[in-house]
């Protein structure tokens, strides 16, 4: 029979589009301190809590020879653009069915997510469909160390669901949330984003048990 215990949902990239939107606000708020990032360099913040994106990218201004703002004067800058751009964030394809399918087969879900609470209720609020996921693990949980790409995050998850981690499938679009989920024990579905550079998608596809198209793609029995 093809139906996991349970289900652990990434949000950023994988249930919503929100991923391009994330990079803008990255990258304009580095350019306005001086620095161009690569689109390599923003790939590699995705899947990534908000404090560990703002100590890379300080890391990144220092490394450039500019001056470092601190924390608090980058996300002044990158938190406002964040936020007018993710209101318009879309649904991926396939997200709201196979969570109501999920849930008419009494499968448990979590959302095991990198962003914040305050970021994660304004995302989540134009789409009353997710409030189908009840248990979530945020990206600032109390009871949370550490973050994407390390197990804790997953494994918390499949704990607060009472679910061995290596029965749960773990669904993720970057490659942190993917070597998250794989560290934890998961079975791991990646679903890559578009556009993405060959050579990121294979270290992606290496990372996965199965890779879909999209949501869509997902067969259960
Ligand atoms: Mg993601």
């Amino acid at each position: 029979m093809n139906r996991p215990a349970a289900c652990l949902f990434d949000l950023d990239g994988l249930l919503l589009d929100t991923e391009p939107h994330h990079a803008r606000a990255w990258s304009q708020a580095a350019t306005r301190f001086g620095l161009l990032l690569s689109p390599d360099q923003l790939l590699s913040l995705r899947g990534r809590r908000r404090s560990d994106n703002v100590d890379q990218v300080r890391i990144w201004i220092a490394e450039a020879g500019l001056a470092v703002p601190s924390a608090a004067e980058l996300l002044a800058v990158q938190q406002p653009i964040a936020i007018r751009l993710l209101r318009g964030a879309a649904p991926m394809p396939g997200a709201r069915r196979l969570l109501e399918r999920l849930r008419d087969l009494q499968v448990g879900m979590a959302l095991v997510t990198s962003s914040g609470r305050d970021a994660v209720e304004r995302k989540c609020a134009p789409h009353p469909w997710l409030e189908i996921i009840s248990e979530r693990v945020l990206g600032d949980d109390p009871e949370l160390v550490a973050g994407k790409p390390a197990p804790d995050p997953f494994l918390l998850a499949a704990r607060r669901l009472g679910i061995a981690p290596g029965s749960c499938w773990a669904f993720e679009d970057s490659l942190a949330g993917a070597q998250s989920a794989r560290a934890a024990g998961c079975v791991v579905h990646v679903v890559p984003g578009t556009a993405l550079p060959a050579a990121a998608l294979h270290e992606l596809q290496a990372t996965a048990d199965t890779v879909l198209g999209s949501l869509e793609d997902l067969r259960l029995d």
